[in-house]
């Protein structure tokens, strides 16, 4: 069978192919994540094992871009929730970053370790094939430089390669998160040596372990946990990190904690328990609704809206589609502005009393507003 029936903009090039695409828009906007999206499109492929969501929030600043995850989602709807709060998520990243592009964002529903087969990632490249113009997409959870590699050897919308591309985006990313993380300190502590600071790191991952050496270098006091206790063991090593339960790291006493690892984790239940002042990391989507940052606030702590902090991927990736080609100077002077971006964000928060992430919210609005008028 080629593909599914009615999609009009979509064609897969390989004959034969057995992924069908659909458009689950309808199934999506039942769900409580959906914001509007403008297109969610399902790949499946039995025979290949895949399950792939492609979810296209907004397009007014330009076509969507964003990672692909691979995460073992409990359900189907677990993964649809997962890809509507990402790619919304891309689109506010986006706009407040400065990049010509749209919120987008895919999931794969597959344990990264058992089922990512070399036949998955075919099937998955045919749908990027088909959903050009449309998306592009790179590394994020679970998708490794060499999956990326692998897909752009089969097409062309995929950044952060080797092939033609700058490479992993993660360093990058930790890159603007580290100085986002100390924009933050500085707001509250006046300085930004990190000297003796407790950094509690959840998650040693590409950008997380890139962090954990930074903080280190300044000699900050880490105290990491991972669900990979070989990678936890290995920050013990090599940074002197205590390791903490994963299910204690968010609630550590801490200077600054850093979710490094997935999202939802700020909610109602897990607020009341934080012992840190700062919460400044790479995850994307760490609140659990937007307005869990409220009970933040209320608290005392301050919250770096991720989608700012963790902005320097995406800066990354779009400055490989720019018309003049992939500019690394460029790329890292757009990096260093993170922390100004988030000053100005922490003291608006602060004159007008409103959570910070309602601020970045604002402003990123705004932005795609005034490109629609
Ligand atoms: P990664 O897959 O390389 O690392 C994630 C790490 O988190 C893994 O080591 C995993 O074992 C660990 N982990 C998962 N669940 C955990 C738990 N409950 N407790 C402790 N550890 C756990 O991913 P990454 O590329 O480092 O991305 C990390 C986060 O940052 C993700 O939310 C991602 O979406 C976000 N992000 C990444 C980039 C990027 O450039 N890679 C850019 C922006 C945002």
């Amino acid at each position: 069978m080629l593909h599914a029936h009615a999609q009009p903009n979509l064609k897969l090039s390989a004959k034969n192919s057995t992924l069908q695409i659909t458009d689950v828009t309808e199934e999506a906007a039942k769900l409580e994540a959906y914001d509007g999206h403008e297109r969610v499109w399902c790949g499946r492929d039995d025979e290949r094992g895949l399950t792939a969501l492609v979810g296209i929030h907004n397009t007014v600043l330009g076509p969507a871009l964003g990672g692909t995850r691979v995460w073992a989602h409990e359900s189907f709807e677990a993964g649809l929730t997962d890809v509507l709060r990402l790619s919304r998520g891309m689109t506010y990243k986006a706009a407040i970053a400065g990049v010509p592009f749209g919120g987008g964002k895919a999931v794969i529903i597959a344990d990264p370790k058992k089922d990512k087969t070399p036949a998955l990632l075919e099937a998955y490249a045919e749908m990027l094939a088909a959903l050009e113009g449309q998306y592009f997409t790179g590394e994020d959870v679970g998708l490794t430089l060499a999956d990326a590699d692998f897909l752009r050897e089969r097409t062309t919308n995929v950044t952060g390669t080797t092939k033609g591309g700058s490479g992993n985006p993660s360093p990058v990313t930790a890159q603007g998160v580290f100085l986002g993380l100390k924009a933050a300190f500085a707001h509250r502590r006046g300085h930004d040596k990190l000297d003796g600071v407790k950094v509690a790191v959840q998650g040693l991952g590409s950008v997380g372990w890139s962090l954990c050496e930074k903080l280190h270098a300044e000699g900050a006091k880490l105290n990491v946990a991972d669900i990979d206790k070989d990678a936890a063991e290995r920050a013990r090593v090599q940074f002197g990190a205590d390791i903490a339960p994963t299910t204690e790291i968010l609630f550590v006493e801490a200077d600054i904690l850093a979710p490094c690892a997935l999202g939802g984790l700020f909610a109602g239940d897990t607020i009341p328990k934080l012992n840190a002042e700062i919460i400044a990391g790479a995850a994307n989507n760490q609140l659990a609704r937007h307005e869990d940052a409220r009970l933040l606030m209320e608290r005392g702590i301050l919250y770096a809206p991720d989608y700012v902090i963790n902005a320097g991927g995406l800066m990354n990736v779009a400055a490989e589609l720019a018309p003049g080609g992939y500019d690394r100077e460029a790329t890292m002077q757009m990096v260093k502005e993170i922390p100004a971006t988030l000053s100005a964000i922490f003291k608006k928060a602060d004159a007008e009393n409103r959570p910070t992430n309602d601020v970045a919210s604002d402003i990123a609005m705004a932005r795609i507003k005034a490109r629609k008028a």
